[in-house]
């Protein structure tokens, strides 16, 4: 199933700021169109006004929790009505709550777990049926270094995210067949509002985040969408069901 002449489509969960944001500009500004989805209307609102004036592309945008399997099937439906076809899913969308485990209640255990990993369920389920029709898709999971190098306070995000990259691996291995490929990408710390949000709080200073990498810096948004990039614009078949670590070294230093 090929569409011709048309202009690429991907979407982008948690488009609305961070790193998702900055993955939809990148994608925009080689032509792709995109579909944005967050539970703030408002800036959700602001990005889509931004990519498509900027980057001259149609921008499709929901208010919705991601975690919510009718929600994702709503969103998921509407994208293909108005593309007809997707290229490119990326899941990122996330939250992260630190707490040490002995005080974290079941329901904010089941809710970082729901909405961290069961969102990138219910996406790659859902615009992987319309990738296996088109045998043809590339599927990228923002994971996190966390998955495999735990940090305390951060229990049901570790899991959910070691759960991504099981997730990774395993779409990679079913749908090869259908030519969709898999990976994810594992950063250390970025500066965006979820880390910005344990600063404030007075968690976490800078100095302390620097310090667990080896390069003493923390990660621009640049560093994850280029590499996004990377593996949209030259990621092959030969390059799936990995996880890459975008870090500054986080991961040998632990
Ligand atoms: P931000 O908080 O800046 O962005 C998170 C995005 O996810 C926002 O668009 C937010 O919008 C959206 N989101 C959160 N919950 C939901 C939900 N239930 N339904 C729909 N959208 C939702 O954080 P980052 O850009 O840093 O995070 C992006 C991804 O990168 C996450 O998966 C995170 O775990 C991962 N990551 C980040 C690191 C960092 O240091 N920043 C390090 C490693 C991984 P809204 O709140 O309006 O719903």
């Amino acid at each position: 199933m090929k569409i011709k002449n048309k202009k690429k489509v991907a979407i982008i969960t948690g488009g609305s700021r961070g790193i998702g944001f900055e993955c939809a500009k990148k994608l925009a500004s080689e032509g792709y169109n995109v579909a944005i989805c967050s539970r703030s209307q408002g800036e959700l609102k602001y990005a889509s006004n931004f990519l498509k004036k900027k980057y001259n592309i149609s921008c499709f945008y929901m208010t919705m929790d991601a975690s919510k399997i009718e929600n994702v099937k709503q969103f998921v439906n509407q994208v293909i009505k108005k593309y007809k076809y997707v290229n490119v899913l990326i899941n990122n969308c996330g939250i992260q709550l630190n707490k040490k485990f002995e005080k974290l209640s079941f329901d904010e255990l089941q809710s970082v777990i729901q909405i961290n990993l069961f969102s990138y369920i219910y996406f790659s389920k859902l615009v992987g049926s319309q990738m296996i029709k088109q045998k043809q898709g590339k599927i990228i999971n923002i994971s996190s270094v966390l998955s495999k190098f735990p940090l305390i306070g951060r229990l049901p995000y570790s899991i959910a995210k070691s759960g991504i990259d099981a997730l990774t691996r395993s779409i990679a291995l079913e749908w090869s067949k259908y030519n969709i490929i898999c990976n994810s990408i594992n950063p250390g710390h970025i500066s965006t509002n979820l880390i910005k949000k344990d600063i404030n709080r007075g968690l976490i200073s800078t100095k302390e985040l620097k310090q667990r990498s080896i390069t003493n810096s923390i990660g621009t948004l640049e560093d994850v969408s280029n590499f996004v990039l990377f593996l949209v614009k030259y990621g092959s078949n030969f390059q799936t069901g990995q996880s890459y670590y975008v870090d500054g070294g986080f991961s040998i230093k632990k």
